[in-house]
């Protein structure tokens, strides 16, 4: 792999400080995590030897550290525009960040009880997503009968279905989070999805929320999903698209191992065969299977995208974004020294 560096701001060289405030409250866990990646080496994790999308091996890293303040390589590919994680997380360690740190990372001391009501309260995310999809399929949907969820946390998004009727089943790693959709009444293993090829379930609608893009290799999983989806079937994916936000604190956190743009995860659909059907930038979208898998190697992109003059356009995006973040920041902190010399005038 040949790399370059071109980081979107100097915040982001590996001086181990978090980009973000909120992140003190975890202070203690980052440090471990922090020891674990700097002491552990090579057990903890692995570099790509290609672009895990175009098998490219040219690309520019743009960022040294996460939001934590934890030490990554995040870069591009110059050939196809994919932004991933130069090195991925081997499994045992994958777990272990899994099992240990994620949500301590990610909720910082809200329980499990008050987000579960949160989430399945009627103006929460699950309720959009349930409409989203219910929108697409129109009278259809009243054929759905068994709605399947892959890494569904407390089982959220499946509530909805549940409340109508449909068979739901999910499943996680997290006990906690698991019981709790369980007292509801739904069905949740625990694991990954391997406990569902087990059981030969049929689903006509297979949800990944915030899934994809955590893990090392996705096209593995989309393999999967083909045998647990019947013909009809849907595959329902969402997770935060670049294009989406403003603000790149959300995605710069350690358990992105991707950042997609729609385009670059309808490529990934392609390569697992599956075809879009609806997408937004947000990124929520809809896809189904495909017998004609693509070979993007082979430059079968349906003449869709320039996908070198995308990897260009994202750069430039992303570096702009920072520099827009960079001056608001710039601006509060103008705001809050006139306030604080203010106090002081009158306070003297
Ligand atoms: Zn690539």
């Amino acid at each position: 792999m040949h790399q370059t560096t071109e980081l979107i701001s100097e915040k982001y060289q590996d001086d181990g400080k978090p980009t973000h405030r909120s992140f003190t409250k975890v202070k203690a866990t980052i440090k471990e995590i922090d020891n674990i990646l700097r002491t552990r080496q090579p057990s903890v994790r692995k570099s790509h030897e290609k672009c895990p999308l175009c098998s490219g091996n040219n690309a520019v890293i743009f960022a040294k550290k996460t939001s934590e303040g934890l030490p990554v390589n995040r870069q591009i590919c110059s050939n196809c525009g994919l932004v991933y994680l130069a090195e991925y997380l081997l499994p045992e360690f994958a777990e272990e960040f899994y099992s240990k740190f994620y949500y301590r990372l990610l909720y910082r001391g809200v329980s499990a009880e008050s987000l579960f009501e949160n989430r399945i309260s009627t103006k929460a995310f699950s309720w959009k997503r349930h409409q989203y999809v219910k929108e697409y399929l129109g009278k259809s949907y009243e054929d759905v009968k068994l709605v399947i969820e892959i890494g569904c946390n407390d089982g959220c998004n499946l509530y909805p279905y549940h409340l109508e009727g449909k068979t739901v089943i999910g499943c996680d790693f997290d006990e906690e989070r698991i019981n709790l959709g369980r007292q509801v009444g739904m069905t949740i293993h625990k694991g990954d999805v391997g406990v569902l090829l087990e059981k030969g379930y049929q689903a006509d609608i297979v949800i990944l929320s915030h899934v994809i893009d955590h893990l090392t290799h996705p096209l593995e999983i989309l393999k999967k999903i083909k045998t647990i989806l019947t013909s009809k079937g849907i595959l329902y994916i969402e997770n935060p698209g670049i294009y989406c936000e403003g603000n790149l604190l959300g995605l710069s956190r350690f358990e992105f191992t991707y950042w997609f743009e729609l385009g670059t995860l309808q490529d990934l659909l392609d390569l697992g065969g599956f075809n879009l059907m609806l997408g937004d930038e947000t990124i929520r979208s809809i896809f189904v299977q495909n017998k004609d898998v693509t070979n993007l190697e082979n430059g079968n992109n349906n003449g869709r995208t320039n996908r070198n003059k995308r990897a260009k356009d994202t750069l430039k995006y992303l570096k702009q974004i920072e520099t827009e973040n960079l001056k608001t920041q710039s601006g509060m902190i103008g705001l809050l020294k006139k306030f604080y010399y203010y106090l002081k005038t009158i306070s003297d």
